[in-house]
């Protein structure tokens, strides 16, 4: 059997969505956007959303809106995508590396505290595999240091902290709808806050500082002048990926619930098997994007490594989430080599397989997985 790592979940509604959208005459940033960034306000129960090309560009976006730049020093995790920390170069910024939490793999608030200094501006926790992080702690300390929150939310769609979603806790929370992620457009971003001052200049900037109606100049009605009040970027969302979004936000629940009963289905099957170590989320505040296995190289006599050529025998593919920031060589050569300073981010790190987990995964992916998974951690069993 051949198990993809991932597989989007489009349906006929999406398509059709997409080929309204383009028959309709307008294909980038128009009416179905607007109405995109208003469904997803109300999903989210915030103010205002800003439709941007990416979670990158959300991300980017946010910093520049809390004016972060040369000389700051924003907190960002070791284990995230490379974006989280790309954005506050973008920035002229400095990211700082924050270890994380060996069960959830979320940024660690212990040593936040280790990490402050008076060029300290903003944190950005990553709800790593739709996990929410500690939000409370770290809200604390944001609020001790008058630090910025910048919720990194791309697996986050939905994910809860405390009954309240994720994405919606800190000072401007950023969503992706990139291709794998959990709402899926292509590409595409959301940036979400209360304050309604970020959110205008952040909806100039998407569209190179223009004033916020530029886009309809081309319309009936519409006036060909505008102004530049400030340097932008060409971050718009297209109204091709927002009719995609609309429709598929509508079933960002129904998708959440099937893949948590996947997440459940390797959790019990794992769980008694001292090879392996499950995943482990409160029922219903993981939205799953990913399942995070981690096998127990103290009882195995193969690595990581060797445990994913194994599955990929089986026709499994599988992936890992993520190569920690600190080790690719941009980084070394900026900051030197900090690996022995992360011990936390490697012990997850040479442990870690993201096994598949999509809505339309059936009930035989599903157990044969978990039959490989079981059979390769019993054949190589220290
Ligand atoms: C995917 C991802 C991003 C970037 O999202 P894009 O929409 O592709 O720009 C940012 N942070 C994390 C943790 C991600 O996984």
């Amino acid at each position: 059997m051949n198990i993809p790592f991932h597989v989007p979940y489009i349906d006929d509604s999406d398509l059709e969505a997409a080929v309204s959208a383009i028959k309709s005459g307008w294909t980038t940033m128009g009416p179905k956007t607007i109405e995109f960034e208003e469904r997803f306000a109300q999903y989210t129960g915030m103010p205002f959303s800003v439709a941007v090309s990416s979670c990158t560009a959300a991300l980017h976006l946010a910093l520049k809106v809390c004016n972060i730049g040369p000389g700051d020093e924003v907190i960002v995790p070791v284990n995230t995508f490379v974006a989280t920390a790309e954005v506050v170069c973008y920035c002229g910024a400095t990211p700082v590396f924050a270890d994380i939490d060996r069960d959830s793999h979320c940024i660690s608030v212990d040593s936040l505290y280790r990490l402050l200094s008076p060029k300290t501006r903003a944190i950005i926790p990553v709800h790593f595999a739709g996990t929410p992080c500690e939000m409370d702690a770290i809200d604390d300390i944001a609020r001790q240091h008058n630090l910025y929150v910048i919720e990194d939310a791309a697996h986050a769609l939905p994910s809860w902290y405390k009954n309240r979603l994720a994405g919606t806790i800190g000072h401007v929370g950023c969503y992706s709808f990139y291709a794998t992620k959990t709402l899926a457009t292509g590409e595409g971003g959301m940036l979400v806050t209360r304050n309604e001052e970020w959110a205008r200049r952040a909806g100039r900037l998407r569209l190179h500082g223009m004033n916020r109606d530029a886009w309809r100049r081309y319309d009936r009605g519409g006036s060909w002048q505008y102004d530049i009040e400030e340097m932008g970027y060409k971050y718009n969302m297209t109204d091709i990926a927002a009719a995609m979004g609309l429709s598929q936000l509508k079933k960002v629940e129904m998708l959440q619930k099937k893949r948590e009963a996947i997440a459940q289905r390797y959790n019990d099957a794992f769980s008694e098997n001292d090879a392996l170590i499950p995943y482990v989320v409160n029922k219903g505040d993981s939205s799953w994007h990913l399942y995070p296995l981690k096998i127990n190289l103290e009882a195995l006599t193969i690595s990581r490594d060797e445990f994913i050529v194994k599955l990929e025998e089986c026709g499994i593919k599988t992936s890992v989430h993520f190569i920690p920031l600190y080790r690719f060589s941009y980084f070394v050569k900026r900051y030197g080599n900090q690996e022995a300073m992360f011990t936390d981010s490697e012990w997850v790190f040479t442990r870690e397989i993201s096994l598949p987990i999509f809505p339309s995964m059936t009930d035989e992916q599903i157990d044969y997985v978990i039959e490989c998974v079981l059979s390769i951690a019993k054949q190589f069993k220290r």
